[in-house]
């Protein structure tokens, strides 16, 4: 069995990034982030802290705009707009969730495709459903993307079972798969006898939020275990797969915490590199 280290991956990534970056620079191409959160929730700002330390780490310029809790719709959009019309500005994010009053959906319409790193509009995931190579893919479960590429691990004509459909992380890990040639099962919280489903899984993919849903005898010998889940217990992170005893029975396998976690930042960094280049103004 071997672990599929997300820290590593990661850490390879962004060193690739980095140097891509700087020759880009040096071509007089930069790159930058604007991410825009409104109000105090503090689990948002560890996470827009943590954005713009890896955008830092990487050569990416960044921006943060902070508006209050007290922020009307207009006044959101109004800036969205403005960095919308920054030909300097290559990525923008709101970071959710928005305070209850904002219709983060309007909000989010207004930001096109090529600038929406976070993969979640309309236009980016209607790229990924058609297969189009310039869409931006949701950073989640691209991260998982790229460590099944990392390890080599082979997805033609292999069977993935993908449990969740959320829009961030289930549906279009279905369809990355799908794009990869794999036959794709997607699994829900209507999805009776699971473990009929994930007994036949090669790719295994677990995306529901739910501590240890997956257990040893769910799986079958050689499976390659991928699990996004991360559910706080007594202060304590685990995933939706139960590690100890699934991994008897892998052949790879992500740790919780440890493994789809750290590409999630890694990816948006990459999201807004190739949004830089993507752009014809700023093609190097
Ligand atoms: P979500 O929007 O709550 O979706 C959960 C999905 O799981 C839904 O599709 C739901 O089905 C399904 N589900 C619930 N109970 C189930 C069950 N008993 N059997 C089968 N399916 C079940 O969650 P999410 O945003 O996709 O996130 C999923 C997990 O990944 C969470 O633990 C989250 O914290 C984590 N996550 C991690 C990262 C990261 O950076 N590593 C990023 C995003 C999310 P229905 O559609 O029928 O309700």
């Amino acid at each position: 069995m071997q672990i599929i280290d997300g820290k590593l991956v990661s850490k390879t990534i962004r060193e690739e990034l980095k140097r891509k970056i700087e020759l880009a620079n040096s071509q007089g191409v930069s790159f930058k982030l604007t991410v825009i959160i409104v109000g105090n929730d503090p689990a948002s700002e560890i996470y827009v802290n943590n954005k713009a330390k890896g955008c830092a780490e990487v050569g990416i310029l960044s921006e943060t705009v902070k508006m209050p809790e007290s922020t009307t719709q207009a006044e959101l959009e109004s800036v969205i707009s403005d960095k919308v019309n920054d030909d300097s500005v290559t990525g923008i994010l709101v970071q959710l969730p928005l305070p209850k009053h904002l219709d983060s959906q309007s909000a989010l319409k207004l930001i096109p495709p090529e600038k929406d790193v976070d993969g979640f509009s309309d236009g980016n995931v209607g790229k990924l459903t058609l297969f189009k190579q310039d869409a931006l893919f949701s950073c989640t479960p691209f991260g998982m993307i790229k460590l099944l590429e990392y390890y080599n691990i082979p997805l033609c004509g292999k069977h993935a079972v993908v449990i969740g459909r959320s829009n961030i992380v289930g549906k279009p890990m279905s369809l990355m798969l799908l794009n990869k040639d794999c036959t794709v099962t997607v699994c829900h919280s209507r999805t009776p006898n699971l473990a009929d489903f994930t007994k036949n899984a090669d790719i295994l993919v677990c995306a529901v939020g739910k501590k240890h849903l997956i257990t040893a005898d769910m799986v079958k010998d050689g499976v390659v275990v991928l699990d996004a889940g991360i559910n706080r217990v007594d202060g304590k992170i685990y995933g939706d797969v139960d590690f100890d005893g699934v991994s008897q029975k892998a052949s790879y396998i992500t740790p919780v915490p440890g493994g789809v976690g750290p590409m999630t930042i890694t990816m948006l960094l990459y999201n807004t590199y190739l949004a830089g280049i993507n752009d014809e103004k700023r093609r190097v």
